[in-house]
């Protein structure tokens, strides 16, 4: 039967390496849930283990532990729904693929529309994911009604109009996905180091060779960087810049209330989602903070403006009691699509700019990461849109208006 306890002393003998080995195959930095999964389907489909993944903290302790688990695929450009869908297909499989339950729980997203502008948007991202494998369509307010009956539908005076109703919409345990990556990846023999910190990376001749750590210096044949907020501090170690910016983005969560909202509900006008987990606790989230910052504190601030927000979309909210406020960094690009694939650094590899969205693609991004490094570097299609140098090329790859507050 599929458990969902942590795996770690139970039905898991967890092989602890001890001291790092002087050369890996494939160095991956960052044990969040894209390094682990990129181990995963390296290990698993291309045969290749000796590789360490050096993280500096915990197993999925950054922003894999800090996110609020909103997996969808209505994204707004043909690039971004095919690849987001081919996500979400994984996603859906990923309990039977580890035999360890990562509670999916499917229950589909609502996006509420308060201007005529918005419908518009609304309808175009309804027709592009019909096209390239969403399953997304606009609805009217008496079927909004008839979703998510406790909703007010004129929340801050802005009357829902129509909303975009993503059947796809769903959450799933966010730790449990990356204990079930890391457990599939060290039983294949993979290297999970925790409280190992990359302080370095060493070139010869444009090509990376060996990365230092507080623990040693490792040689390497390549490496694949996926430390999310940290993209940019990392990348200077390896010499070269990125074109992210680090924010805070905080997140909160009320003690548990009865079941009445299946649906996730968000607002873009009103910067505000919410849903309601498994456990019968509300999450909030909201935007990023404004200002670029690498410390990861709440502030009231935020507080005051995301309860508001949600006060006016569910007004009985106002008696609900706040168990918890917390922040990660995310990296965010400015077309909100990721940056993947090469580097100016030979067989340095990059799964970055997943600022407030990524958790949703750590499927798909372990498995074409994995593709990337067992083929020596030949970038996979799906994510080829994704290269750094796009923002040379001006062939941004825009998603502002399908990530927002949505995440
Ligand atoms: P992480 O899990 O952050 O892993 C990177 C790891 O790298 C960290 O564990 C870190 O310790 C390690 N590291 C950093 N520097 C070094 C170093 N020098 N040496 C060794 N290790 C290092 N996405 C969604 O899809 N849906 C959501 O609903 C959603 N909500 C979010 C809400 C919040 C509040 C936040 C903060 C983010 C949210 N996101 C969401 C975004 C999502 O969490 C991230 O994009 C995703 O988790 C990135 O995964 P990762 O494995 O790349 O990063």
């Amino acid at each position: 039967g599929l458990t969902n306890d942590y795996p770690f002393e139970k039905d898991w003998d967890l092989p602890v390496p001890s001291d790092l080995k002087r050369h890996y195959d494939v160095v991956i930095i960052g044990g969040g849930g894209h390094g682990v999964a990129t181990a995963y389907y390296l290990a698993k489909y291309h045969g290749v283990t000796n590789i360490a993944v050096l993280e500096k903290g915990y197993l999925g302790g950054g922003n894999t532990a800090r996110n609020t688990a909103v997996i969808r695929s209505n994204y707004l450009t043909p690039e971004g729904v095919r690849f987001y869908s081919e996500s979400v297909k994984l996603f859906r499989e990923l309990s039977n693929e580890f035999d360890f339950n990562i509670m999916y729980s499917s229950r589909g997203q609502l996006t509420l529309a308060h201007t005529d502008a918005t419908i518009r948007s609304f309808r175009q991202r309804a027709e592009v994911n019909k096209h390239f494998g969403g399953r997304t369509e606009l609805i009217d307010p008496q079927q909004i009604r008839e979703l998510v009956p406790t909703l007010n539908m004129n929340p801050a005076d802005l009357p829902v109009l129509a909303g975009l109703w993503h059947i796809d919409g769903a959450t799933a345990r966010h730790d449990a996905v990356a204990w079930g990556y890391a457990k599939g990846a060290t039983k294949r023999g993979v290297e999970l180091h925790q409280l190992t910190e990359v302080t370095g990376i060493n070139t010869e001749n444009g090509k990376v060779v060996s990365v230092d750590t507080n623990r040693g210096s490792v040689g390497c044949g390549c490496v694949v960087q996926a430390v999310a907020g940290h993209s940019s501090v990392v990348a200077a170690m390896a010499g070269f810049r990125m074109p992210l910016t680090s924010y805070p983005l905080q997140a909160m969560v009320t003690t548990p209330v009865k079941p009445f909202l299946d649906p996730l509900v968000s607002s873009s006008a009103l910067h505000c989602y919410v849903q309601q987990t498994g456990r019968g606790e509300i999450v909030f989230g909201g935007g990023s903070d404004p200002y670029p910052l690498y410390n990861t504190r709440s502030t009231l601030e935020l507080k005051e403006s995301l309860i508001a927000s949600a006060i006016e979309m569910f007004p009985f909210m106002a008696n609900f009691k706040l168990l918890r406020q917390w922040a990660g960094t995310t990296d965010m690009t400015t077309d909100y699509s990721p940056v993947m694939g090469l580097s100016p650094v030979d067989n340095y590899y990059l799964d970055a700019g997943w600022g407030t969205w990524g958790f949703k693609a750590t499927p798909i991004c372990g498995k074409t990461m994995a593709e990337l490094v067992a083929s020596g570097g030949k970038v996979p299609e799906l994510i080829a849109p994704f290269s750094m140098d796009r923002f040379d090329a001006f062939r941004q790859v825009n998603e502002m208006g399908a990530t927002a507050a949505s995440h």
